[in-house]
């Protein structure tokens, strides 16, 4: 998030001077890091849960819409920034990656098939097929349906335009790039210890050294983001604004069964998401997923959830007590009290034995063997609970800039869906405390440079949508004919190799 919003801005006024302080001893070794998460470009292509079905059992796809929104201006920053020389070969941080749902049972073929019909309406997503077939859906994801049995009512939809991206990979060349700008610094191995309004009306942060604990520097800064994932809540506390009040955190880890056998791993070309279990929450959705990673193709299947007081992974025990205040308690409290299906769920998973999580893995994946798989403990969520005049106190899934009145502090908490969306969320921070110099006219031809359809529904411009994609998919090198294109074209087997291989993207280039 920090590194999107360090590039956006030394393209918008690159006079000015950004530091950034990271307690690591490199970027990207948090939730960023591609095995520290799950490395879907969310677009709502296969998570059921943003499509909920209203009372009348109608599917919604406002959320979805919106979600597929958002990725289509990520797909054009990052288009910009290999344009601009900041990213490089697509193929080391993008892939396209089939998006699939996947589901058992009479309610949830109805539901999937009402949703497919639903998804229909809009052109974001075009190319879309839904299948009850065994043989049809071997033919996506044989590995999935080896040694099923047939006599079980299965269903699933396909959709071409989905991707798997290392954002970790996105962050290195990011950070990669603002070196080489005099005005950037980065300070690793550097924990923010302090936070402080000056006089004027500035800030001042303070770091530490973590190798020897040595006080390290102050720096002085107009305008100060606190993108540290799982460390933004304390961050926020520590700079005494009032918006920080309102807000708790509750951590939820990870992790995920990884094969790297290349027998098996050859055999899988999807992200197949399945259908949450009760009080789930919705990122513990479990999901079947090639991914690319250290230069070869791997199959992770989770995540399971995971649950340490940590609000990073190379957090402390002591984060989630020292983040509570008499501000936060009763919030906290309530939404203990409120949220008793995710509690019990949470204890459920911490209670899986090895041999529990491979007959969770075998319902994806039937004939698979526990040699064939290692367990992988990936990155923290640190969920938003938030004050709630009603309520007392509420979790809330997404994500929130929470800024100072005068919009010279901001912090991002909360951590759904993304990193996928770091570039639209970095472009609504800089409406929320640059929004004078957004409302500027160079502000507004550079933010049009970089994502030309800024301000732009392309769900009610199908035209515009179509050209964004061919221009993307094409500098994106992602298999993908836009589909208002020619939609028909999408689906031909000789343009995607289902359960083989896309064509023009056979495996991750090194
Ligand atoms: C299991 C799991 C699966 C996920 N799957 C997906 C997915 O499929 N698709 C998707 O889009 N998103 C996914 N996410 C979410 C995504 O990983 C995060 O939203 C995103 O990486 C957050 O980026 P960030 O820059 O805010 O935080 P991070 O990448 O965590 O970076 C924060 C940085 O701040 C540093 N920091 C923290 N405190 C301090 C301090 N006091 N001083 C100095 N530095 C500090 C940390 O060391 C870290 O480097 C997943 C997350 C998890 C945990």
């Amino acid at each position: 998030m920090s590194a999107t919003l360090g590039v956006l801005l030394s393209e918008l006024e690159p006079s000015w001077t950004i530091e950034m302080i990271e307690r690591l001893d490199d970027v990207a070794m948090e939730s960023s890091n591609g095995w520290n998460n799950a490395g879907t470009g969310h677009s709502a292509l296969a998570e059921l849960n943003y499509t909920p079905e209203d009372a009348n059992g109608n599917v919604q796809i406002a959320k979805a819409v919106e979600i597929n929104e958002a990725f289509q201006i990520s797909r054009q920053f990052f288009t910009h920034q290999i344009g601009a020389g900041v990213l490089k070969d697509p193929r080391s941080f993008i892939n396209s990656t089939p998006h699939m749902s996947f589901v058992w049972g009479d309610d949830n073929t109805k539901f999937l098939e009402k949703r497919y019909e639903a998804l229909k309406a809009s052109p974001l997503f075009s190319g879309m097929r839904f299948s009850t077939d065994h043989d049809e859906i071997a033919k996506w994801i044989p590995l999935m349906m080896e040694g099923r049995d047939r006599s079980q009512k299965i269903a699933a939809t396909w959709s071409p335009l989905g991707t798997d991206v290392n954002f970790g990979e996105i962050t290195h060349q990011y950070i990669a790039h603002l070196k080489r700008q005099s005005t950037f610094n980065l300070h690793t191995s550097s924990e923010v210890k302090d936070i402080q309004r000056n006089a004027d009306g500035t800030w001042r942060v303070s770091y530490t050294n973590t190798k020897d604990n040595s006080a390290t520097g102050t720096i002085n800064a107009k305008f100060v983001f606190l993108g540290a994932g799982g460390g933004a809540l304390p961050l926020l506390q520590m700079s005494g604004i009032p918006e920080g009040d309102d807000y708790a955190g509750f951590p939820v880890g990870g992790s995920f069964l990884v094969c790297d056998k290349p027998g098996l791993v050859n055999q899988h070309l999807a992200k197949a998401y399945g259908q949450a279990s009760v009080g789930a929450p919705p990122m513990s959705v479990p999901h079947f997923d090639t991914r690319f990673l250290d230069g070869k193709r791997v199959v992770l299947f989770g995540p399971f959830a995971t649950f340490s007081t940590k609000f990073l992974k190379y957090g402390s025990y002591f984060d989630l007590p020292a983040s509570v205040t008499l501000d936060n308690i009763w919030p906290m409290l309530q939404v203990g009290f409120d949220e008793f299906n995710l509690v019990e769920y949470l204890a459920g998973q911490l209670m899986m034995s090895d041999e529990d999580r491979l007959q969770a893995l075998r319902e994806y994946f039937p004939q698979a063997k526990a040699e064939d798989w290692r367990l992988w403990q990936a990155g923290q969520r640190v969920q938003i609970i938030k004050r709630d005049p009603e309520k007392g106190g509420v979790l809330k899934l997404g994500t929130e800039i929470v800024s100072s009145e005068d919009g010279s502090i901001a912090a991002l908490l909360g951590a759904s869906p993304g990193a996928s969306t770091a570039a639209p969320i970095m472009l609504d921070l800089l409406k929320k405390v640059f929004s004078k110099k957004l409302a500027t006219r160079e502000w507004q031809a550079k933010v049009r440079t970089i994502v030309p359809t800024y301000g732009v529904k392309l769900n009610d411009n199908p035209e515009t949508l179509a050209a964004e994609w061919a221009a993307t998919a094409d500098r994106l090198q992602l298999a993908i004919t836009p589909p208002a294109i020619d939609i028909s074209a999408l689906a031909k087997p000789d343009n995607v190799k289902p359960g083989g291989e896309v064509k023009r993207v056979p495996d991750m280039a090194l």
